[in-house]
């Protein structure tokens, strides 16, 4: 399964491979080397094995299709932390999945 990606400081558009995320966590742009921490790799391919796990056992019933759109999130993640803007952003688009803004609210 295929991730695509855009780096919000070059712009490049790329994409990165779910198994080898998952064996090896880590994501960097090819572009200009901006990269995500382990730690937010390592929660997008949890959260995502959570995810799978979950439209598996809806499967026999539903087939579930959608978009994930890192600037289109749903409330309470909808809301970009707008500090991080700029230097960090590749990290802030697939952060939002997970930490941090989750014990706000
Ligand atoms: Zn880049």
């Amino acid at each position: 399964m295929q991730l695509e990606l855009k780096c919000k400081k070059c712009d490049e558009a790329f994409s990165a491979d779910f198994a080898e995320l998952t064996a090896d966590p880590e994501l960097r742009c090819p572009g200009c080397d901006a990269r995500a921490t382990e730690e937010q790799v390592e929660a997008l391919t949890g959260a995502m094995e959570d995810l799978f796990a979950a439209v598996a056992s809806l499967r026999r019933k539903f087939t579930i299709t959608g978009d994930l759109d890192g600037d289109d999130l749903p409330p309470p993640y909808d809301e970009a932390p707008a500090a991080k803007r700029g230097k960090a952003a590749l990290l802030e688009d697939e952060d939002d999945e997970e930490d941090e803004d989750e014990d706000e609210e």
